[in-house]
């Protein structure tokens, strides 16, 4: 008999709808990755550091030249300049960093707040812990940090707050105000927090990302977490990695020793070299994903579903309350997949307790154009 240390855990609803998409032929907007391709450059690099012998284990904190692309990239995104060697640790997957982030700090019977609705691997991490997670709800209309719910839920346990901008799936972005109340907050507390910016690139209209990196106070005590797999359109290849102070890096580093020791060395020599060759790649994400969101939501205008156009990531929300009422998300995204040949992700699953009521469903558009017409046709006579 197997004592479960994740009981409550199945597959996940990423896993569960892209199946469902396939065995049904359904197009696949649920599980969040593009249908097109990285750069061929960059893909071409990766055959090239093969072919050439870079298949050996990289330093265990990342490939120097990757490292400082990254303080590179940073100095001219948020203007702050980190050390590479002490502050950049490269790793396989932004995933596998908030793992570790949350192994290196937590200790049986301390608190990790979250914010719902929230990406499904902050509490199996935090419950690996021995730590438990407190869930404070976002406002509801514009999934805002409510200051209130989460003054009330820090504890003497508090330990971490992990906060997620742009956030998936709401597509929200965290202001400069809020990061200042946020550090008012826990000033004069012993609490870390994750910055969870894997979409750091991938905002709208004209709003820049406000990086954690870039706010001095906030950064003192911070794991600000990115992927290379939405930044680069390669979500497959699972590269990220974790900025923070050295004492924070240095705990870090001492859980992703042993978790995967390091990333794959020809990817990161890979992205190393397209990094340095394009630095205009990241400036031009946003507008390249805002026309996408921005067809995307022109072509569904004449739906039945309502909606607020995504502020950053390349998700939008939404609600479907004038179509089928009488459905729950989870059973309106397997009818819609089903019965339409549209899968898309509830958003109760992002939730501990889902609010009564919500018709929310997630659609994500890193889509080529035809994609994002026929999945529109589809969507327009439901
Ligand atoms: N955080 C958020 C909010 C995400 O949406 C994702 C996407 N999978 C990740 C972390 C994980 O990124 P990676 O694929 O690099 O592990
Ligand atoms: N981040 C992706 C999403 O939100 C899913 C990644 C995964 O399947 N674990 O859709």
């Amino acid at each position: 008999m197997i004592t479960s240390k994740l009981p409550n855990v199945g597959i996940t609803i990423f896993t569960q709808m892209s199946q469902l998409a396939a065995q049904t032929g359904a197009i696949n907007l649920s599980q969040g990755f593009p249908d097109f391709d990285g750069p061929q450059s960059l893909r071409d690099a990766v055959g090239r550091h093969i072919a050439s012998g870079h298949n050996q284990y990289s330093p265990m904190t990342g490939l120097p030249a990757l490292r400082q692309q990254i303080a590179a990239k940073i100095a001219r995104s948020y203007g702050v300049n980190v050390d590479a060697d002490h502050e950049v640790t490269v790793t396989p997957g932004a995933t596998q960093a908030i793992f570790c982030a949350i192994q290196a700090v937590i200790h049986s019977g301390d608190e990790v707040i979250v914010f719902d609705p929230c990406y499904d691997s902050y509490a199996p991490a935090t419950e690996l812990a021995g730590g438990r997670c407190v869930h404070v709800h976002l406002n509801p209309d514009d999934f805002s940090i409510d200051f209130d719910q989460l003054a009330a839920a820090l504890s003497p346990r508090t330990k971490m707050i992990v906060i997620n901008t742009p956030h998936n799936p709401s597509g929200a972005l965290i202001s400069r105000d809020e990061l200042d109340q946020l550090a008012a907050l826990i000033r004069d507390r012993d609490i870390y927090l994750i910055s969870d910016e894997v979409y750091e690139h991938l905002v709208f209209d004209g709003v820049p990302h406000v990086s954690v990196l870039a706010h001095e106070e906030l950064y003192q005590r911070a794991f600000v977490i990115s992927s290379f797999g939405k930044t680069y359109h390669v979500t497959g290849w699972k590269t990220g990695y974790v900025v923070a102070p050295p004492a924070l890096t240095a705990e870090l580093r001492k859980v992703h020793q042993y978790v995967s020791f390091c990333g794959v060395t020809p990817l990161q020599y890979a992205l190393a070299d397209y990094m340095a060759e394009h630095p205009e790649h990241v400036e031009q994400l946003p507008g390249f994903y805002q026309a996408k969101r921005d067809l995307f939501c022109d072509l569904l205008a004449p739906s039945r579903f309502s909606f607020t156009r995504a502020s950053g990531t390349y998700f939008q929300l939404v609600d479907y309350s004038q179509i089928r009422p009488d459905l729950n998300d989870v059973d309106m995204a397997t009818w819609m997949t089903r019965e339409h040949g549209v899968a898309s992700i509830p958003v109760s699953v992002f939730y501990q307790n889902p609010p009564q009521g919500q018709r929310l469903i997630r659609l994500c558009f890193a889509k080529r154009e035809e994609t994002l017409r026929e999945a529109a046709a589809k969507l327009c006579v439901i």
